[in-house]
């Protein structure tokens, strides 16, 4: 049999190192140190006294073929053809040679497109796909992420931050971007399980194949109207979409109610600190299509607030972390709210949750968003015969007379004082004056486990003896 050459499948990607511009590939492993010269602008210097260069151009993300062909003709003129795109989808060209470097930034901002996000700048945002492409999505991304850059523009070209600052989108929270560990993170978030069309379930899906999509096994069989279908456990359910992914006949997406989260303080570098988790600093903004104003201005009220404060290199979850949540929230005029809390069923099982709660300044949370949120207002201006501390003194006696056998959310109490000294000009906001003045005096704290609930602080059985 003549001599077949044997076939070789499945080799995958080339070595990255076949690409590898010759000064990388001669420094491979050899470079000192790197400094940022100017906006946009570094050079890594290597130990035989080599110079790489790069500018950093932004890029919309989304390209067409004509303008990749346009960036790469500036390449082959100014970097032997050597040029990266970054993780968030800038584009770095790679130059040896010094002197050209101004004319590749003239002819960039000829293209239209900025130079910078190096060193202590905004660099691109990164993002995922958005409403044109993904079924799960609660926001768009391209839409978001271009008015937000938009309007940070100055902060991609300047040097003028602290430090660097990394904002990420995505558009579920089965987050394909890097919202987790970024400085500032915008998250799509539905709030509404999934809906579902029973007539359709058994014609468009697999059942068994729908009940295992659940991870947090919410899903189970029911007959509906006589049709073979599901029922879902919305205390269980975490808006994640998957079976909508298995099943069309469960859309997750509502125009009235999906919209964006703001979150804070993440970072994936370990200088100075540890990488850190991004934390809930806006529960809900609606969609606000095609600019979504409210989105560009709290995330510029954040960007502002860190740069005002923040000192030399510190990243916003350092700054955070130093000055304290509370103050953060505080100097951002950011209101706490119960939506801040997580409460998923299960959150204690990711240690999510904590009963570890400084409550100073947190009180008008309860204020805006507690239970009673719908009730009127009604008495709310009438005038009061009763005095705060006379009403903060009956809350206190209601909550040790019931301390070990029940517990009280602020809503409970208000309602109870209310009933108790309506007759007496007693409303809503006297309760709310009252509730803090329990907790400013230290006679209870506002915890949360299982709930949220005024209680009277717990002696450690240590301090007891
Ligand atoms: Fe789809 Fe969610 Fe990923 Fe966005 S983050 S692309 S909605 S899975
Ligand atoms: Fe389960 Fe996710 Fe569907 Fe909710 S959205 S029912 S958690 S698969």
């Amino acid at each position: 049999m003549a001599d077949v050459q044997k076939r070789i499948t499945d080799i995958g990607p080339p070595h990255y190192e076949k690409f590898l511009p010759p000064i990388i590939k001669e420094n491979y492993g050899k470079w000192l140190y790197h400094e940022v010269v100017k906006p946009g602008v570094m050079y890594h210097m290597g130990e035989n006294g080599d110079k790489l260069f790069t500018v950093r151009m932004a890029s919309p993300r989304i390209l067409s073929v004509a303008r990749i062909r346009e960036i790469c003709a500036l390449a082959d003129k100014y970097c032997d053809g050597y040029l990266r795109f970054t993780s968030r989808n800038n584009v770095e060209f790679l130059l040896t040679d010094e002197s050209k470097i101004d004319a590749l930034i003239a002819d960039i901002k000829k293209m239209g497109f900025p130079v910078g996000g190096i060193g202590n700048a905004i660099s691109n945002i990164v993002h995922t796909q958005g409403w044109v492409h993904c079924h799960s999505s609660a926001t768009d991304a391209s839409g978001v992420v271009k008015a937000v850059m938009d309007d940070l523009h100055e902060y991609f070209a300047e040097r003028k931050l602290p430090g660097k600052l990394r904002i990420a989108l995505a558009c579920c929270l089965n987050m394909c971007g890097a919202v987790h560990c970024s400085d500032i993170a915008i998250l799509g978030v539905h709030t509404r399980g999934p809906k579902i069309f029973h007539a359709e379930i058994d014609r468009v899906c697999e059942i068994p194949n729908l009940i295992s999509s659940c991870p947090t096994a919410a899903i189970r069989t029911a007959e509906v109207d006589g049709n073979k279908s599901v029922e879902v456990n919305y205390d269980s359910c975490m808006y994640c979409a998957n079976c909508y992914t298995v099943c069309p006949a469960m859309p997750l997406n509502n125009p009235d109610t999906d919209g964006i989260s703001i979150w804070v303080g993440g970072k994936v570098s370990n200088a100075r600190s540890q990488p850190k988790f991004s934390k809930l600093a806006i529960p809900f903004i609606k969609n606000d299509p095609p600019r979504w104003p409210e989105v560009v201005e709290a995330v510029r009220n954040i960007v502002e607030v860190w740069a005002d404060n923040a000192r030399p290199y510190e990243r916003m979850g350092e700054f955070i972390e130093r000055i304290g949540w509370p103050a953060f929230f505080e100097l951002a005029g950011i209101d706490f709210t119960r939506y801040h809390i997580d409460d998923f069923r299960y959150a204690g099982l990711s240690f999510n949750r904590t009963a570890q709660l400084r409550p100073h300044g947190f009180l008008d949370a309860w204020a805006a968003t507690s239970e009673d949120d719908e009730e009127e207002e009604g008495d709310e201006e009438a005038a009061a015969s009763i005095s705060v501390e006379e009403v903060a003194d009956a809350m206190f006696k209601m909550v040790k007379d019931a301390y070990g056998v029940k517990k009280f959310k602020a809503g409970d109490l208000s309602k109870a004082m209310i009933a108790q000294f309506g007759d007496r000009g007693c409303n809503k906001k006297l309760t709310q004056a009252a509730v803090r003045t329990l907790i400013d005096s230290g006679k209870c704290v506002y915890t949360y486990f299982g709930g949220s609930f005024v209680e009277i602080p717990h002696e450690e059985a240590a301090a007891k003896k």
